[in-house]
């Protein structure tokens, strides 16, 4: 037992801890492939719990990882060097919707989810959707400035945020940013905080910015022959003027392995597929469907279905959001990646997708946000041969560099975490990591906050 434990047990109730080992195990992992156990895992239900947690763990140098849901794809909750785990699971009160700023007021532990119902019951909306939204938290959110297919329009996270409350390293309890649209007021903080993946502060309280909902939606979905007509369709729809919600794409391989799992009849003989959703008030979407169609069929697609309103939009989503779980039907191992590049590298994106197969041995399939760049690129890895495992380092490496060459990122959504650390010296000059370090040291000059990951 750790020299700490039993002075924590006498400073802190026993209803804000458990150490028993199921708990240590559950909150040991996320939902990538590493797990470390912690020491002990707390509970706090309010600010000042969470700052007193600090305080204490400064004092004894002890590290200590914030936790949302645990739904990170990167290992960033994973508390490799054992210590505290500080879950805000507690902590997840809508403290205010007011519909009159354009705001909400909520804890970290508020389910992304739970936040968009609750804004749309009175017109608003709040835009950000990972595809995990039904899971994960706003203030995991705000740690890993999460996006999702709504970012080519509304944009990330970071646009939503006004204002954040922080506990820092010392158990100092700091507001940045406020409840206003604009703020000019000393250095953009709450920049700093957002996508900081708990190594900065733990985030107790989250002001987020509230647009009117838009009134109604609709959708066209086209299969094309080859993946460059779908691409020409994304420059196309872009170059008419047309900034749609949301412009998704899919490979030859996430459509065979859809058609697999859902059957032909859904998915026609094609090798790529665009999806394109328009929101807005009712005649502005009728309208754009309309053209949209219209630069979609010169482009002459294998099928093209239009949905419009709510109910037949969200079925055509249905399909865009089965290719995840087709690719794990195939019951390969689907290491899932999400890099970004320049919106017109599409095409090379996807030849060299086919490289990597080439070289490695490995299948690629690739889907995601065409409109932003930002492709999940899924090494399927045959998990019963040990030596693909080995090849899909490699054949990662490859792609990141790539990726890096095309001026793009190796991570857009799901952040650095323990995944991405192999490739953070490359992703990041010497300055910028330096940069980093400074700004760690500075506000975190014991290293007790999520300590062992990429700085
Ligand atoms: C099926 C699936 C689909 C996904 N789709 C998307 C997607 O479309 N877009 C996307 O962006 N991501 C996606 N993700 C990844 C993940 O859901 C997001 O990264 C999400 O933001 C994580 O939230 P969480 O509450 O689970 O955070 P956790 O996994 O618990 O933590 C993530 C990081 O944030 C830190 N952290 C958590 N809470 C706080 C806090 N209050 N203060 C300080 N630091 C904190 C943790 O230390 C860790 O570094 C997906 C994951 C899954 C499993």
């Amino acid at each position: 037992m750790k020299s700490w434990i039993p002075i924590f047990r006498r400073l802190f109730p026993a209803s804000l801890y458990r150490l028993e080992a199921s708990v240590i195990e559950k909150y040991s992992k996320d939902a990538w492939f590493a797990s470390a156990s912690p020491e002990v895992v707390c509970f706090p239900k309010n600010v000042r719990q969470v700052s007193a947690l600090l305080k204490f763990a400064h004092q004894y140098r002890i590290p200590v990882t914030a936790r949302g849901a645990g739904k990170g794809y990167v290992g960033g909750c994973v508390p490799v060097k054992g210590g505290i785990v500080l879950s805000l699971e507690k902590m997840n009160r809508i403290l205010e919707i007011n519909p009159e700023d354009g705001v909400a007021v909520v804890e970290p532990g508020v389910i992304t989810g739970r936040l968009q119902e609750a804004v749309k019951k009175k017109g608003l909306f709040y835009p950000p959707d990972p595809a995990s939204l039904k899971d994960c938290f706003i203030g995991g959110n705000v740690a890993t400035n999460a996006g999702g297919p709504r970012c080519l329009k509304y944009g990330v996270t970071r646009n939503y945020v006004l204002g954040l409350e922080v506990v820092l390293a010392d158990g100092t309890i700091v507001n940045v940013g406020g409840r206003t649209m604009k703020n000019k007021t000393g250095f953009d903080l709450v920049g700093i905080f957002v996508g900081s993946e708990g190594l900065l502060g733990v985030v107790t309280q989250v002001t987020v910015r509230l647009i009117p909902h838009p009134q109604s939606r609709g959708a066209i979905c086209a299969f094309f022959g080859t993946a460059t007509q779908a691409a020409q369709g994304v420059q196309m729809i872009l170059k008419a003027g047309f900034l749609p919600a949301t412009l998704e794409v899919a490979d030859r391989l996430t459509l065979e392995a859809a058609r697999k799992a859902l059957g032909r009849d859904r998915i026609p003989p094609a090798n790529a597929y665009l999806l394109v959703e328009t929101d807005g008030t009712e005649s502005a979407v009728r309208s754009d469907l309309k053209s949209i169609q219209k630069i979609l069929y010169d482009l002459k697609p294998e099928r093209i279905e239009k949905a419009y309103g709510n109910q037949a939009t969200e079925r055509l989503w249905e399909l865009r959001r089965q290719f995840s779980a087709s690719l794990k039907a195939t019951g390969m191992k689907k290491l899932n990646e999400d890099i970004v590049i320049p919106r017109s590298r599409l095409v090379e994106l996807f030849k060299f997708s086919e490289k990597i197969q080439k070289k490695f041995g490995i299948p690629v399939a690739s889907f995601g946000h065409a409109g932003d760049g930002n492709i999940h690129v899924n090494l399927m890895v045959d998990p019963t041969d040990p030596k693909q495992r080995k090849n899909a380092d490699e054949a990662l490496d490859f792609l990141f560099k790539q990726v890096i060459a095309w001026k793009g990122a190796i991570t857009g959504e799901h952040g650095v975490g323990l995944a991405k650390m192999p490739w953070w010296k490359i992703a990041a000059s010497s300055e910028l990591r330096a940069l980093h370090r400074t700004v760690k040291k500075a506000l975190d000059p014991k290293g007790i906050l999520n300590p062992g990951k990429f700085v």
